[in-house]
């Protein structure tokens, strides 16, 4: 659309989205495993009863959904980030190779993509890069101890990403044979990385490999089918729970699955915001109070202001008419890393 011909930047900037979101949603792939992947072994579902990969491994293609499209930026998004600590551990002096490398453990149908072997003075072990949002990052500081993680502090701090990328460098180890791997957690937002050791925990992989033979074990028809795990939590924003049908739903049958990217990503630019406008509020209020009837200069800023006084109102009593109002209440029920 031109005005006097002049391009709209409205219309150009809309029409440059509109081919990104077209792009992004292009890109989506539905995800049916044919293997217990490492990365969903960890999965607190999976790792309770196997139901989960289960569910994924038999569940026709057709059946499952496409992920939402702001889910697809974000996996892009970490994929970016992740690529980048890895160039920077390159650019530290250590080298890492065999990166994205495929591994798979036949006995068990265990398979992976581990990001990639650093190089130390003690030797080479597995890495997992992972990038994150601030909380999920502290979370993982909180977890560790002297630059350590472990399944135990892991498990007191309730966080069930990082359980999950736990599982997911333990088996890893069990398939490479190594005694340890090294984990590198990249704040999306500071852009600090972290790294931590892990040592490998047989029991945790023992639970892990027991797991994927439960669930081989129902796939070939020689055992039970998983049940249902025990956190309706998970259940309620389960992507898959319309196929698995727990008996505890909080949302599904209840409510509308809405499609909206667009609406999403507002969503998800004001969660990003909300920081950022706290500060600002409270920064507002204490510069408030400090030039309260104060007119001056300080650096680059002018101060100036003035006092308003208001009459004094009388308001005559009167009946409001009855008013409807929606009073919206959104709440993030899925953590994202
Ligand atoms: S709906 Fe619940 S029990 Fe079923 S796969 Fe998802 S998390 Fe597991």
């Amino acid at each position: 659309m031109t005005n006097g011909g002049t391009p709209d930047p409205g219309s150009i900037a809309s029409e440059i989205r509109a081919d990104l979101v077209t792009y992004k949603a292009e890109k989506r792939r539905k995800w049916r495993p044919k293997s217990n992947a490492a990365s969903q072994l960890g999965h607190p579902c999976a790792l309770e009863t196997g139901r989960y990969l289960y569910i994924r491994r038999i569940t026709p293609e057709e059946n499952l959904a496409l992920h939402p499209v702001a889910k697809q930026f974000l996996f892009d998004d970490g994929n970016t980030h992740e690529e980048a600590v890895i160039a920077d551990l390159k650019a530290a002096g250590h080298q890492v190779d065999r990166g994205q490398a495929s591994y798979t453990w036949d006995a068990y149908q265990i398979s992976g993509k581990i990001d990639g072997f650093i190089y130390t003075s003690a030797g080479a072990f597995p890495l997992e890069a992972k990038a994150m949002s601030p909380s999920l990052f502290r979370a993982a500081a909180k977890a560790a101890i002297n630059g350590v993680l472990t399944w135990d502090r892991i498990k007191a701090t309730r966080n069930d990403w990082i359980a999950k990328y736990a599982v997911q460098l333990n088996t890893y180890l069990l398939m490479t044979g190594r005694p340890l791997g090294i984990f590198a957690f990249k704040d999306k937002e500071s852009g600090d990385i972290a790294i931590y050791g892990w040592a490998l925990d047989y029991d945790l992989g023992e639970t892990a490999i027991k797991r994927a033979e439960e669930i081989n074990a129902a796939m070939a028809g020689t055992g039970p089918e998983p049940k249902h795990c025990t956190r309706p939590d998970l259940c309620g924003r389960c992507e898959i729970c319309h196929i698995c049908k727990p008996p505890l739903v909080q949302f599904g049958e209840t409510r509308e699955i809405m499609d909206n990217p667009d609406l999403e990503a507002k969503l998800i630019r004001l969660e990003e915001l909300e920081p950022a406008y706290k500060e600002y509020k409270t920064l507002d209020e204490q510069i408030k109070a400090a030039v309260r009837g104060k007119i001056g200069v300080l650096g680059d800023f002018e101060i100036d202001g003035a006092w308003s006084e208001s009459p004094a109102q009388v308001i005559p009593e009167h009946t409001e008419p009855p008013r409807r109002q929606w009073r919206r209440k959104i709440t993030k029920w899925r953590k994202t890393a």
